[in-house]
């Protein structure tokens, strides 16, 4: 039994709007839900990924308006990537810099292209280039060039101060270790999956991270199926972890705990997925609540700031 790699990773935001505007238009991903916090239902949660949210693809926010802005550091998942084609980093630089995105000067890692930027609420994302990529469903109205997009994550960047910790995690979770370059160890559950890698960055002097917005609340990785959560779900229990119950959160069922350096980490499963409540083609139009929120629809969309999905053509 293994985890099959990356479910999604979740971030703070402060603007919807923004948050929404660029996702969809800048980074050329697709809103497939549009729900709210189920911990905190006065607050949006936004999902972007492949035509689908195919597990692997996705990155979801909550955008709390007036939330300060967080500082990055140790015990957190630092830097959030994503997979794009060979030869695309010129593309992408031009076209971030025409966005006006802060964007560093262009690097390696592994031997691969990398760039980094930030999104408009200072969270550090990374876009780097990859000879294989992961099979994604682009066929939506997307904002960039097929040849070009993003095919879901590639490996995160996890900073600790103890990497030995969330090795022996890692480990447990059917992860192994596939390269090292000075302080960073890459380690896959799936050698032939971008989405199946995270990197782990030992600082053992390192500052704590203060989340906030413009950084990453909790990363999830991929159970196949309820069973199998159940399996790891004992596991962690039995490793003296204290993972919750399993939580129905209507797109996947979740558990979460904390990795020993402050991370906190979710097991979901990949099933049913977002074309539960709406319809492939329709994902992310509308706003959509789990059945126990109907009965409060009226005053939860009162609470929220109106949001629209711009369409290429509008810009
Ligand atoms: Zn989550």
């Amino acid at each position: 039994m293994k985890l099959l790699g990356i479910h999604h990773i979740t971030a703070i935001a402060t603007d919807p709007q923004r948050n929404l505007d660029f996702y969809t238009q800048v980074l050329g991903l697709r809103l497939v839900k549009r729900t709210i916090n189920f911990d905190d239902p006065s607050t949006y949660h936004l999902y972007f990924g492949d035509r689908t949210g195919k597990p692997g693809t996705v990155i979801t926010f909550f955008p709390w308006p007036r939330a300060r802005r967080g500082t990055r550091g140790t015990g957190q998942v630092i830097a959030t990537s994503f997979a794009v084609p060979a030869q695309s980093i010129g593309y992408w630089n031009e076209r971030l810099k025409k966005e006006g995105v802060i964007v560093e000067e262009k690097s390696r890692r592994f031997d691969e292209e990398v760039v980094r930027l930030v999104d408009p609420d200072g969270l550090l994302l990374e876009l780097i280039a990859c000879a294989h990529l992961d099979d994604v469903d682009l066929n939506f109205e997307i904002a960039v060039p097929g040849e070009f997009a993003i095919r879901g994550f590639h490996a995160p960047t996890l900073e600790v101060q103890r990497a030995k910790s969330m090795e022996q995690l890692l480990t447990t979770f059917g992860f192994h270790l596939i390269a090292e370059e000075g302080s960073r160890r890459r380690f896959a559950s799936n050698e032939r999956s971008t989405s199946a890698r995270v990197d782990v960055v030992e600082r053992s002097n390192g500052q704590f991270g203060n989340i906030a917005a413009g950084t990453v609340h909790h990363i999830a990785f991929r159970a196949a199926n309820d069973e199998e959560q159940l399996q790891w779900r004992k596991q962690l229990v039995d490793l003296g972890f204290g993972p919750t119950p399993v939580i129905d959160r209507q797109y996947f069922r979740s558990i979460y705990f904390r990795e020993p350096n402050g991370i906190l980490f979710e097991i979901a499963t990949d099933g049913p997925g977002f074309a539960i409540d709406e319809p492939v083609d329709q994902l992310g139009g509308s706003l959509k609540l789990p059945k126990r929120f109907e009965p409060e629809r009226k005053s939860i969309e009162q609470v929220l700031p109106p949001i629209e999905l711009r369409r290429q053509a509008d810009r």
